[in-house]
Parts: C-alpha cells; structure tokens; sequence
C-alpha cells in the first residue's frame, strides 16, 4: 500500500509550536507578511533574522519533543518502507526527531541556513544574521533562513508530484489549507492515482470538501488512531 502524509503546523501544535492561523492571523505576534515573504525581508532583514533565530531558539528548547501524531507517524514508516513517504510544510525538526526518514521538507528547515553565494545549506542551531559569515564559502552578507517563503517555490516538487500520482492513500493532518501548491495534493492524488484521501485536523480546513473522510480532533489522539486503522 503507497501512502503519502502531508503535515502541517497543526500536528506540532501539541508539542508547544505555535500554527500559523490562529484566531488573529499572526504567527507568534508577527504579520505572516512581514516575516515569511521576500518583501518583508528586504524591508527589515533584522526582524526578520531576529524571529527566525527566536524560532530555532524555541525549537531546542528541552521542552519541545515530538508527540504522539509525530511517533505515530515514524512507526507507519516502519511498517511500509519506501511506500511511505511524509511531505511536511513545517520548518521544525519533530518529524526527523521522531524518527521519520523518508522526509520532505517542503518549506525548508529552520535548522538550517542556506548561502546565496554559494548555495550552501549549512546545518545550523545558533543565531545568525546579515554578518555571518557562510563557513563553507567564508562570505558574509549572503546567509538568510533556508525556508521558503510566499511567492517562492516549495521544494522537492517533482518528487511529491510523481509520488502523489502513484499513491494508494493519502492523507493531510494538521493543515488549514490555506497554502497552495500543498492545499492541491488532495486534488492530484485523486484524480491521478484514485487515491483514498483523509483529511485529519482539528477543524474542518478550507479544503474539507476535496476529502472523502475527515477525522476531526487532536492529532495526538486522531493520528495514532488512523495510522492502526490504515495498518
Ligand atoms: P496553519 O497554521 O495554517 O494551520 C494549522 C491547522 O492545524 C489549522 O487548520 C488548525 O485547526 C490545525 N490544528 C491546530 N492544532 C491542532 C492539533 N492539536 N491537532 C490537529 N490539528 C490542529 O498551518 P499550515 O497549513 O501548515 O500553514 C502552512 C505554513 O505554516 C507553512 O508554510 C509552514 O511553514 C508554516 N508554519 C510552520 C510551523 C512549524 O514548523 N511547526 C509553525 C507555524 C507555521
């Protein structure tokens, strides 16, 4: 059985990550344009450093682990091998720490910077801004988050296309599906491969409608249910 997960803010909302949409429209205090579009970039790179350096910060706090929905997850990997494959929206780390191997971070990581000068990735877990110099290329002035943000194109697209097109099941958990490409997967997993679809989420998302199942509640509690189900 091929499955493929997209995930969203939602399935890490239980492990003290904050979701994008909350009831105000702001993501930790912040207009979602000011801090996650190139515009907003250019117009004060200092904040924008600055809240990405105050989200990695928070990430490694001891506190944040993966739950249950992130575990639940790593163990459907297990038990499929390469049929499963997990597309994240999310820019944390849980599902790697949780185990999952057959990954793609689709907006990028947070643990990470990326060099415009020589398009490296750099791991990195310490703040870093405008004057840091890149440690593979050693020029400053060129690093900024590796996150993908408004108007730019998502990574990995033409492996999540070609797997979405031979899926059996596919299911998005913790998503409002407000953000496109990723709002369509649904879309193209039925009408290309006939998948099942499942939307898992705390509410019904935007996008309830493209699903032939919802199961609504706590991804904590609704994903390790799914996954013994679909098992
Ligand atoms: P979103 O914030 O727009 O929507 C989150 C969804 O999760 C909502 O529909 C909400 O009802 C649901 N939800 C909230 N708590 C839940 C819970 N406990 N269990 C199940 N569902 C729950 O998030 P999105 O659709 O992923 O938006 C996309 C953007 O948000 C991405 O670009 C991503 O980079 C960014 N983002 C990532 C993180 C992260 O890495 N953890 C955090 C905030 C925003």
């Amino acid at each position: 059985m091929r499955v493929v997960v997209l995930t969203g803010a939602g399935i890490s909302a239980e492990s003290g990550i904050r979701t994008f949409r909350g009831s105000d429209g702001l993501w930790e205090g912040h207009h979602i344009e000011d801090v996650a579009s190139p515009d907003g970039f250019r117009r004060d790179p200092d904040t924008v450093y600055r809240f990405y350096n105050d989200r990695r910060r928070q990430l490694l706090q001891p506190e944040i682990q993966p739950n249950a929905a992130h575990l639940a997850l790593a163990r459907l990997e297990e038990k499929l091998g390469d049929d499963f494959l997990l597309v994240t929206q999310n820019i944390d780390d849980l599902h790697k720490r949780a185990g999952s191997l057959r990954l793609l971070p689709m907006h990028g990581e947070l643990r990470r910077a990326r060099c415009s000068a020589c398009l490296g990735l750099p791991d990195w877990d310490g703040d870093f801004d405008e004057k840091t110099k890149c440690p593979a290329c050693g020029k400053s002035g060129h690093l900024r988050p590796h996150v993908v943000w408004f108007g730019e194109m998502p990574l990995y697209m033409e492996d999540i296309y070609t797997a979405l097109a031979q899926c059996e099941v596919f299911a998005a958990i913790g998503t409002s599906g407000n953000v496109y490409p990723a709002a369509g997967f649904v879309d193209v997993a039925r009408r290309q491969a006939g998948a099942r679809s499942f939307e898992l989420n705390l509410e019904k998302s935007l996008v309830h409608n493209a699903f032939e199942e919802g199961r609504y509640g706590k991804a904590t509690e609704i994903v390790p249910k799914w996954v013994d189900d679909i098992l």
